[in-house]
């Protein structure tokens, strides 16, 4: 199945110049949704995961159904002020201005091993965040997993030393 097919690009959204890809047209397909969950599943086969982590809003929409099919919890990154017990709060640079996100400070017990799983790599800043929230409590990073990568941003490069999943790329 050529998962690309079932992505729509938006021209000059949520700004001018950027091309967004809309991937409500790929969730809402029931063929194309069950097998990028089970193409990533099967790429995380081996990696003795005790964890997906994913980072709200659209890691929550693959990284759920992805630790379901791998048969291990979820857990939540979600932006400041909407987890409701004990947090770890990180902030980083945007284009312009910050952003945060946070984890619950017992999400991840020390040495538990942990796959990082977003809809989208660009920049790779809000991945590397999340990198560092979970390596914070010590937890060990073994993957990375994206429906879609942006090979122009570059983020890969930014995330050297982790193992890379993606399974369609906008060269
Ligand atoms: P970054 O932190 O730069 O890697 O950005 C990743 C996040 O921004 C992902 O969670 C995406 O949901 C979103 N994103 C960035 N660029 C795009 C784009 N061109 N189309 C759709 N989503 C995007």
């Amino acid at each position: 199945m050529n998962l690309k097919e079932y992505v729509r690009v938006i021209e000059d959204f949520p700004e001018p110049g950027i091309r967004f890809k809309d991937i409500t047209t790929l969730l809402r397909d029931k063929a194309a949704f069950r097998y990028a969950i089970d193409q990533l599943a099967e790429r995380a086969q081996g990696l003795k995961i005790d964890h997906v982590v994913g980072p709200e809003a659209r890691g929550f929409v693959i990284g759920a159904p992805l630790a379901y099919a791998l048969g291990v919890g979820f857990v939540p990154i979600r932006k400041p002020g909407k987890l409701p017990s004990e947090t770890l709060n990180r902030t980083y640079d945007l284009e312009y201005g910050k952003d945060g996100l946070e984890i619950h400070k017992d999400a991840i017990v020390p040495g538990e091993r942990v796959l990082i799983v977003d809809d989208l790599l660009a920049t790779g800043g809000t991945i590397r965040t999340t990198i560092e929230l979970v390596s914070q409590l010590q937890g060990t990073v073994v993957g990375l997993a994206f429906l879609i990568e942006l090979g122009y941003l570059k983020g890969r490069d930014t995330l050297e030393g982790y193992p890379i999943q993606t399974l369609i790329t906008y060269a």
